[in-house]
């Protein structure tokens, strides 16, 4: 089931920014309509209102979840979960069992064994190292490995470690290109902030670089920068931010941030910076939309 206030989520994603991602070009808030055969653009968006609306083919005004529905030819769900994905918005229904009542907590045991002798299989290796071209080194830090469950799907296995170094929870991706839902997490995972280990390691005076999602910070940690990463940009909560604080006045270091190149991630950063006053803005070029992006086209195979 989809919850009311995971939809209202989607529906409140800047829809200029949705477009974007749909590969439509948004100027001065004008497109081409990809819905009739346009030469002038005439797909007009309605920032206050967050909709759009063809003034040539629509009778009325669509929302973000139309937008993807009609353009994508999806259904209602796949096209909550196409834009959830993008977006980095975990929805509800992909998220572990509710915590209120009777929560197990996470079980390390379980699962620590797995990444101590980590073990890549043939597509996260292509994963890893072909698509995302990520360094050895970086990959084996972060102790990453794989398992195929009972239907033969391929996952990827991310621990995530407290600062002292104990698991704390784990995070599946599936390695079959677009299947949804992306990630998983097994009962009581507590994927908060990613890569705390690499606190221990950082000197007085240097730099931190804060990624939005993990696989932004294993881009970022090939690329020879030491890097954390939040989970994304919708989902910071008030115990991230506390720890953030914990580690701005533990710790004499800069922070960075290439945000994202859309309206949550810049939102992202401004809530960052309320915690981190000293965050450095880092502009990625216009043909990037993240840093694994920029990453790619420094870093060929
Ligand atoms: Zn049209």
């Amino acid at each position: 089931m989809m919850e009311m206030y995971d939809i209202e989520k989607l529906r409140n994603l800047p829809i200029e920014s949705v477009a974007q991602r749909l590969g439509l070009r948004v100027k001065r808030h004008k497109s081409l309509c990809p819905f009739h055969e346009d030469s002038h653009p005439s797909l007009s968006f309605k920032v206050s209102k967050n909709t759009c609306r063809c003034f040539v083919c629509m009778t009325q005004s669509i929302g973000t979840i139309d937008l993807v529905m009609r353009h994508l030819h999806m259904d209602f769900k796949k096209a909550c979960r196409w834009l959830a994905d993008e977006h980095n918005i975990i929805l509800d229904e992909w998220k572990p069992a509710p915590t209120d009542e009777v929560q197990k907590p996470f079980d390390a045991t379980r699962y620590e064994r797995f990444f101590e002798r980590p073990w890549l299989n043939e597509e996260a290796r292509w994963f890893l190292f072909n698509e995302r071209r990520l360094d050895e080194r970086v990959v084996r830090w972060c102790r990453l490995t794989s398992w195929r469950d009972r239907q033969g799907v391929p996952w990827l296995q991310i621990p995530y470690y407290n600062r002292e170094g104990r698991l704390v929870g784990t995070q599946n991706r599936n390695l079959i290109k677009g299947a949804l839902p992306r990630f998983r997490f097994p009962q009581g995972s507590q994927c908060s902030i990613y890569n705390l280990p690499v606190l221990n390691l950082l000197k007085p005076g240097e730099e931190l670089f804060i990624t939005e999602g993990a696989s932004d910070c294993w881009a970022m940690l090939s690329a020879g920068h030491k890097a954390i990463a939040i989970p994304s940009a919708t989902l910071l909560t008030q115990k991230d931010i506390e720890q953030l604080s914990i580690i701005n006045s533990q710790l004499s270091i800069t922070f960075h941030m290439y945000p994202d190149r859309d309206e949550p991630g810049e939102r992202l950063f401004m809530q960052l910076q309320q915690v981190l006053p000293n965050l450095v803005h880092h502009q990625l070029p216009p043909d990037c939309k993240d840093f694994s992006d920029l990453y790619l086209k420094k870093t060929p195979l």
